[in-house]
């Protein structure tokens, strides 16, 4: 292990190379009893620094991890069984900033937050929202194309990413589309490397897109008293062509757990809460808030509109930090998030209920109900191997109810580690080829976060 960190020294600086604690080396799925275990950690300040430490490594089949701010909900951060981590923390510069261009150019290292502050500072819009926005890095969120609240109108990351630096195995650099906003010359390598988890290359720079940031954004919030109401009112928004910019919901245990820190009124019995946001200019946003109002409000017991900056501001704020409460409970969460028609969430709600109290854990569940997006969550307490094993037992019927359901085991966080194999419960064998294919071709050595995205277990 010496000889790795003089020699990583002598490629970057003695600065840039350090080996890191056990303790270092968790991202978000830390009670899921992963044991992280590497030989080096290096903080390259350059695509030029990424290039020489990924040439050295492929060179000798040395492992190495890219890691971002350390949020994802799959391992996919976390190193197996040695090698290199390599963090982009240092890489945060923004190479350019063209707000009349509507677009700026940032290394991934840089903060989602951070990137989506510059675009508010300069009257724009970066529209992807994923919690924890002030730990993730840009780099990561395209890693796993995070998603958010606002995906539902505006889609996903990858949607804004119009092109792409990145160095391969071989430590060689590439550059995938650019400042530019179509691209069809050759087969879509960009898509290719927006959610493949570090697995195919490590991201180094991005071109992102940015619009003009709507006038007004007006949330309405309305309470149910059970999944079943609260589902139809999500299906009467959707069937009445709103097109708010986001529509999330969350089950009564959610609410219930998190209700301490809610800025409003919420009565004693809680509910099933769904949260819509109209977006546009003044009068537009006022306008369809009336109209999701009269469409939310027909079952409600309860609906809060708030109006005030501050309001709205604490509102989100709250709604960033559900995760985070609902972790608090019991100290622990095992949370997956899987994918199903919109239309079978109600269901989607009450199974993950069922599988629960089948597996003796304590359930809830919230997310993106616009996109059918469940974090189906158990509650565990950390170290308690026993609950531990009954939760994951309890995922495996998760994945296969959305699997039953028309669904996806994943649409936001990816397989990363936690769910590996799980791409064989939904697609065909010949397509499970291609998918290992195309990894085998971009890293025929398999050095790249070895272990993570596997198709099959
Ligand atoms: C409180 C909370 C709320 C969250 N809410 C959401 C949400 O609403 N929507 C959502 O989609 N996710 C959400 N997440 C999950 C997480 O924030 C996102 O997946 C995020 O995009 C991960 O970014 P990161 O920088 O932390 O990546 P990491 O966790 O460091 O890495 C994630 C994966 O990307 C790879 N990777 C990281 N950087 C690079 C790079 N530069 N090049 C190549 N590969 C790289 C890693 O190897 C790993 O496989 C949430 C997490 C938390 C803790």
């Amino acid at each position: 292990m010496q000889s790795l960190i003089a020699a990583l020294s002598d490629l970057l600086d003695a600065e840039s190379v350090r080996v890191p604690t056990r303790a270092q080396l968790h991202d978000s799925t830390e009670v899921r009893g992963i044991e992280p275990r590497a030989d080096a950690w290096v903080t390259p300040r350059s695509t030029d620094d990424v290039g020489r430490v990924l040439a050295w490594c492929n060179a000798r089949d040395v492992a190495v991890i890219p890691r971002g701010g350390a949020t994802g909900f799959a391992g996919g951060a976390v190193p197996l069984h040695g090698g290199v981590v390599l963090s982009l923390e240092r890489m945060n510069r923004v190479r350019a900033l063209e707000p009349l261009r509507w677009r700026m150019h940032v290394e991934a290292g840089l903060t989602t937050a951070h990137v989506r502050r510059l675009a508010r500072e300069n009257g724009l819009l970066f529209p992807p929202d994923p919690g924890a926005g002030e730990q993730s890095q840009i780099g990561g969120n395209i890693a796993t194309n995070a998603g958010g609240p606002h995906a539902f109108k505006y889609g996903v990351t990858g949607d804004w990413v119009s092109g792409l630096e990145a160095v391969l195995a071989s430590g060689e650099v590439i550059t995938l589309g650019g400042a530019i906003t179509k691209d069809v010359a050759g087969y879509d390598l960009l898509g290719l490397l927006i959610g493949s988890e570090g697995t195919l290359a490590i991201i180094t720079a991005a071109w992102l897109r940015l619009i003009p940031a709507p006038e007004a954004a007006l949330p309405v919030v309305a309470l149910y008293g059970d999944s079943v109401a609260g589902a139809a009112a999500i299906e009467r928004v959707i069937g009445s062509g709103l097109a708010v910019a986001a529509l999330e919901y969350l089950d009564a245990h959610t609410v219930a757990i998190a209700a301490r820190g809610f800025p409003g009124p919420l009565p004693e019995s809680g509910g099933f809460m769904v949260i819509a946001e109209a977006d546009g200019s003044a009068a537009e946003a006022a306008r369809l808030a009336g109209e999701v109002a009269a469409a939310l409000g027909e079952d409600a017991s309860i609906l809060l509109e708030p109006r005030q900056r501050a309001e709205i501001d604490s509102l989100w704020r709250w709604r960033d930090g559900v995760s985070l409460a609902v972790t608090a409970r019991l100290g622990g969460k095992v949370s997956e998030d899987i994918v199903v028609p919109f239309e079978r969430l109600g269901e989607a709600v009450e199974a993950t209920l069922a599988i629960g109290a089948r597996h003796g854990l304590a359930a809830c569940s919230w997310g993106h109900a616009g996109d059918g997006n469940l974090h189906a969550t158990f509650l565990v307490e950390p170290g308690d191997a026993e609950a531990l094993a009954r939760a994951e037992s309890a995922t495996e019927e998760l994945f296969a109810l959305a699997i039953a359901l028309g669904g996806s085991v994943s649409g936001e966080h990816g397989l990363g580690w936690v769910k590996r194999g799980q791409l064989a419960r939904q697609w065909e064998p010949a397509a499970l080829d291609l998918h290992d294919g195309v990894k085998a071709l971009f890293d025929p050595r398999g050095i790249l976060n070895p272990g993570k995205k596997l198709s099959r277990a």
